[in-house]
This record gives structure tokens, C-alpha cells and sequence, in this order.
């Protein structure tokens, strides 16, 4: 992709992404080559190309989501249903998706399935500069128990061995992790959340082997044996985690199993979107319980990162500024940490913390502009001011 001409922000008050607050001594970011190139005071550092003065508003590291299916038309409320089109018909539609997640500041996501490989071309044809997106990783096909959830997205294995070929063909299509379906889940027909798929033994050997050849590994859980097989087969991410049990989500919350996830560095990754906020606004009784139990795995340190599963029904792929608000309120965090979980953190939990996740010398120039102070009020991510990826001004 052709470099964007350089530019340099002024009047900026800057969170760097980790920080507990903006930055000291410094309003203006200098963007060359797509990267950032310098970060301090306006006066004293070199300004390159147009000076763009941002009045004072708030800059920060695009968003991360780390859990969305661009493949997914949200308005379609069976996944089964979905993806009937010709590959073109199919592209277009997820294009857009991904320029609104791009609108809506999400400036990296993490597509954690899909059956037929348009989100790596996707992926491919944004970083050629021909579609405008989010960087996408991108995990293909999941690798899940015959007729088991997302079966219908062709990575059903039944044994290790079977789970070694589909991890293969993944490979062979250029994923950047290995998605693996520990136990069932909502939207697969005939398929049990609370069950686990695979067998300790088995899901170990899918997990070793996947890291064998040197990919990441996103574990989807519902229920507790799944999250406790998972754990201790040191995948790298938890999807949902609902520790959901008899009595419904959050009722099967296992300490032992939320020790190994901290002991092991495994994330959680929880994908809470904007529609949550009707549990809170009800008072639902399950609202209190998810909350004890993120208090709890926070306690015993288990770390966090933000996620939606956008393209599911009614999460739109834009979700996850609005989602934020929600996740701090669920999972008890300050706006900072919330932050962090879609920016910082989430580019650890995905391997890509030396290009992005962080506004720093040499990282990728992904950034966004905001009216008001996100740092006491995540509310104000809602409607940008300004997106730029890779060096490129989007708003
Ligand atoms: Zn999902």
C-alpha cells in the first residue's frame, strides 16, 4: 500500500494505551510512512507535512476488537442461513462491514470464524490498499466435534488426528491463530454450551499441535469443564468463559479452574456487546453473579480483553465503542482499564503488540480522535472525530 503523506497532530491531549492517564508533556503526534514518528511537544519536536490542530480533543490507540465475524450479517438471526451468496455478493457485503468498523474507530479485529476464507482475502485485499478495513488476524475455519458448534463452517474433527488435518488445511490458507470450539454453543442447532466438546486429552493434543506450527489458539467456552480443559491446555484466548451451569450463565464458577487460567496467562476474552445493557437496566439476577465472577478472576488475576462476537444477531460490527461502557460496568473496570482491554492488552493477547495497541515511536500510526474525556467517560466513543490507520485519515 502507497504511504499516506505525513502529517503531525497538535493541540492533542494523549493517551499512549497503558498510561493511567494522558501523557505529560506532549500534544502532537508526528505520522510518517504510516507509522508514528514522533510523539512530545509541538514546539520542540519536528513537525512533518500538514499541521492538523485537534482543538485540545483526546488521541488515542484505534480499538481492538478481538472477537468478530466479518462473514456474519448480523440482521440474519440464523448463522445457518447465512453465506448463500456468490463469493463476490459475499466480499462486498463484508467490505462494508469492515469500513464501518473502521468509521467506529476499531482500527484492528480479530475474525474468530468464517467457512469459506473471504475474510483472509478480505484481510489480504485491505493491506493491498484495495478494501477499506480494520487489520484483520483471522482464524478460519474453527476446528470443532462432528455436527458440533459452527459445524456448518467445515472444520469438523472428531479425534485429534482428524483435528490435525483441519488445523493443516487452516495453515495452508494463511490463518494468523487456530480457532477451537471447546464446548457447545448458542446458535448451532442441537449443540449443548454447558457439554465440552473434546475430551481433556484430545483438546490438549489440538491445542500442541496448533502451537507447533506456531499459531495462537482462541478457545470458544460456555461451560466450566470446557473453560477448565482449556486452561490447562494453555490456549491463548477464552471466548465467552460463561462458567455457565445448571442454574444458568455464571453459575458454575470454578477458582481452581480461574487459577490456572492466571497461572498459564491465558485471556479472557468475554465478548460483552451494547445489547447487555438491557441485564443491567433490568437488574437481572445474573447481572450480579457475571459481576462476581469477573471481581473474582480479577482477583486471582486473570486478565482481560475486549471483544463483541459482532455479526451475531443484532451486533452490528461498529459494536464495541458502545459495548465498552458496558464491559467496565460488567466486569467492574475503571474506563482506563476497559481501554486498555481494547487497545494495549488486546494487541498482547494477539501477538501484535510491537505494531499496535499502543501510541509509541515506530508503532503504527492507528489512532483516534474524541471530543470529551475518555478516560472518565467511555461514553464519548461513540462518535469519533477523527479514525486513522496505518497513517491513513478516515473521518
Ligand atoms: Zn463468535
Amino acid at each position: 500500500m502507497s504511504a499516506a503523506p505525513p502529517f503531525t497532530l497538535v493541540g492533542a491531549r494523549i493517551w499512549d494505551g497503558a498510561s493511567a492517564g494522558y501523557l505529560d508533556g506532549a500534544d502532537a503526534v508526528v505520522v510518517a510512512d504510516g507509522r508514528i514518528a514522533a510523539i512530545g511537544r509541538a514546539g520542540r519536536l519536528i513537525r512533518r507535512g500538514e499541521a492538523i490542530d485537534v482543538g485540545g480533543r483526546a488521541v488515542l490507540p484505534g480499538l481492538i476488537d478481538c472477537h468478530v465475524h466479518l462473514c456474519l450479517d448480523p440482521s440474519i438471526l440464523d448463522p445457518q442461513a447465512q453465506s448463500r451468496g456468490n463469493d463476490d455478493d459475499e466480499l462486498a457485503a463484508m467490505g462494508a462491514r469492515a469500513e464501518s468498523m473502521l468509521r467506529a474507530g476499531i482500527t484492528t479485529a480479530r475474525d474468530l470464524g468464517g467457512g469459506r476464507f473471504l475474510e483472509l482475502s478480505l484481510r489480504d485485499a485491505i493491506v493491498r490498499g484495495e478494501a477499506r478495513g480494520p487489520r484483520l488476524l483471522c482464524a478460519g475455519q474453527p476446528v470443532t466435534s462432528p455436527h458440533g458448534h459452527c459445524h456448518f463452517w467445515g472444520g469438523e474433527a472428531a479425534d485429534a488426528e482428524a483435528a490435525r488435518a483441519v488445523i493443516d488445511r487452516q495453515h495452508r490458507r494463511g490463518v494468523d491463530l487456530i480457532k477451537v470450539i471447546a464446548t457447545g454453543g448458542n446458535l448451532t442447532r442441537g449443540s449443548r454450551p454447558r457439554e465440552a466438546q473434546y475430551d481433556e486429552a484430545t483438546l490438549a493434543a489440538i491445542v500442541a499441535y496448533a502451537r507447533e506450527l506456531g499459531y495462537r489458539v482462541a478457545s470458544h467456552c460456555h461451560g466450566t469443564a470446557g473453560i477448565r480443559a482449556s486452561a490447562a491446555a494453555r490456549v491463548t484466548t477464552i471466548e465467552h468463559c460463561t462458567w455457565l451451569g445448571e442454574g444458568g450463565s455464571g453459575s458454575d464458577y470454578d477458582p481452581e479452574a480461574a487459577a490456572t487460567l492466571a497461572a498459564n496467562g491465558v485471556w479472557v476474552s468475554p465478548t460483552i456487546n451494547s445489547a447487555w445493557r438491557r441485564h443491567i437496566e433490568s437488574n437481572d439476577a445474573r447481572v450480579a453473579r457475571i459481576g462476581a465472577n469477573f471481581a473474582a478472576m480479577r482477583a486471582a488475576g486473570v486478565r482481560l480483553i475486549a471483544s463483541t462476537d459482532a455479526g451475531i444477531p443484532n451486533v452490528r460490527h461498529s459494536d464495541l465503542p458502545a459495548a465498552l461502557p458496558i464491559f467496565a460496568r460488567y466486569a467492574g473496570l475503571t474506563p482506563v482499564e476497559a481501554l486498555r482491554a481494547a487497545t494495549s492488552h488486546a494487541a498482547q493477547a494477539l501477538g501484535i503488540e510491537n505494531e499496535t495497541g499502543t501510541l509509541e515511536v515506530g508503532r503504527a500510526a492507528d489512532l483516534i480522535v474524541v471530543d470529551g474525556d475518555p478516560l472518565s467517560d467511555l461514553a464519548c466513543l461513540a462518535s469519533p472525530h477523527a479514525v486513522i490507520k496505518r497513517g491513513q485519515r478516515i473521518l
